[in-house]
C-alpha cells in the first residue's frame, strides 16, 4: 500500500512494462513513451501463457510475434517468460509440485528456476472470479512468473525498477479496488545484503476504454488480430471469462482446442463457468465475423501484418463483448 499515487516517473534505473499484447498494456507502454521515459531504459515482459512445450491451449499462436513486432518497431527491448508446461500442466496437476519457471534474460540466457514446491492438486479449470486465489491463472502463470524473474536477476539489485502494468478501474469491481501505485512484492527495499526498490505502477487505471483506443490510434499502432476478429480483451484465445459469442468463436477459429477444453470439463466433471459447459456455451453464442484472412494471421506463429497502420480503424472487438477482469 502507498500515501502517493503517482511514482516519481524519471527516477527508475528500469521500466518493467507488462505486455500482454493487449490493449491496455500498449496503452501503459505508449503513455510512457509519451511522458519521455528513455526507450532504452524500458522493457516489454510477455508472459507465454501456455508455456513453450506443447501445443497451446490458450494463448493466440501469434501473439510471442506481435509482441517481439511491436518491440522492434519501437526499439525497445523484449523478454520472455512462462512456466514449463504452461496453463495445462499447472491445471493437470495432480500430486505434484507446481512447474519451474523460465525467463529470459539480456545475455540471452534461458534461466529456469524454481518447481520445488510441495505437492499439490488441482484437475480443473480456474475459477471465473475476481479472487486471483482460486483463479489461479492470473497468479501462477502471469504475476509470479514476473515476481521470480525479478527476484532472480542481480541486475535489479541496489537498482529502481518500475512495474508498469495495464489493470484498469472500469473493468470490474476488484480492479477498481487495486492502488494505482504500489510496492511490488518482489520489492526488497530493506534487504540487509542489498536492495530491490521495485514499484508497480497501473497509469492507464483510471482510464477509459475510449482514452485507451486514442492513444493507440494517435500512435497508429495496428492492434493484436484478436481485437480485429472481435475479441474484446486478451491475452487468451481461450479467456476462462468467455461467454457465449466468444465460445462460438472459438470453436469455429479453432476447433482442436475447442474440443480438448470441452473434454477436459467432462474429465473433471467442473466446466469453466460451473453452470454451463463450454459446449453449452458455444451453442447459445453467435461467432463473430470472422474474416479468414486474420483467423490464418492470429492462428499462425508469424505476425506477417504491418505493426504501423496509417489507415487505423477501431477494430471489431471495441466496446463489444468482453473476457472479464484478467
Ligand atoms: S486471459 Fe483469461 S484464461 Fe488467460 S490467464 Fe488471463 S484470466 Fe486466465
Amino acid at each position: 500500500m502507498s500515501d502517493t499515487t503517482e511514482p516519481d516517473l524519471h527516477s527508475y534505473d528500469t521500466y518493467v512494462v507488462a505486455f500482454s499484447g493487449g490493449k491496455d498494456s500498449l496503452a501503459s507502454l505508449l503513455h510512457l513513451l509519451e511522458e519521455g521515459v528513455p526507450f532504452e531504459n524500458i522493457e516489454l515482459w510477455h508472459h507465454d501463457v501456455d508455456g513453450r512445450e506443447g501445443p497451446g491451449l490458450m494463448d493466440w499462436p501469434v501473439t510471442t510475434d506481435y509482441v517481439q513486432s511491436i518491440g522492434d518497431v519501437l526499439g525497445i527491448d523484449v523478454y520472455f517468460s512462462w512456466k514449463k508446461g504452461g496453463f495445462e500442466r499447472e491445471m493437470l496437476r495432480d500430486g505434484d509440485a507446481t512447474a519451474p519457471v523460465c525467463f529470459e534474460t539480456p545475455d540471452g540466457e534461458v534461466v529456469e528456476t524454481g518447481g520445488n514446491g510441495g505437492p499439490g492438486t488441482r484437475r480443473k479449470f480456474p475459477q471465473v472470479s475476481g479472487d486471483l486465489s482460486v483463479r489461479w491463472c492470473s497468479a501462477y502463470l502471469k504475476i509470479d512468473v514476473a515476481s521470480m524473474a525479478l527476484r532472480n536477476q542481480d541486475r535489479f539489485r541496489d537498482s529502481r525498477t518500475l512495474v508498469v502494468t495495464g489493470e484498469r478501474a472500469e473493468e470490474s469491481a476488484s480492479r477498481a479496488k487495486y492502488d494505482t501505485f504500489e510496492v511490488h512484492k518482489a520489492d526488497l527495499r530493506n534487504g540487509t545484503r542489498y536492495t530491490r526498490h521495485i514499484d508497480q505502477w497501473r497509469p492507464v487505471h483510471d482510464w477509459s476504454e475510449q482514452d485507451v483506443w486514442d492513444i493507440i490510434r494517435s500512435w497508429e499502432i495496428n492492434p493484436h488480430p484478436a481485437y480485429h476478429l472481435g475479441w474484446g480483451r486478451l491475452s487468451c484465445m481461450s479467456c476462462i471469462f468467455g461467454r457465449y459469442n466468444q465460445w462460438a468463436s472459438v470453436r469455429e477459429v479453432a476447433p482442436q482446442r475447442f474440443e480438448q477444453i470441452a473434454q477436459y470439463e467432462e474429465e473433471f466433471d467442473c466446466t469453466i463457468a460451473r453452470d454451463e459447459s463450454v459446449r453449452e456455451m458455444a451453442e447459445k453464442g453467435q461467432p463473430f465475423d470472422l474474416d479468414e484472412d486474420l483467423v490464418e494471421l492470429a492462428m499462425s506463429d508469424t505476425y506477417d501484418a504491418d505493426v504501423l497502420d496509417g489507415d487505423w480503424d477501431t477494430p471489431q472487438g471495441a466496446y463489444g463483448e468482453s473476457c472479464g477482469p484478467i
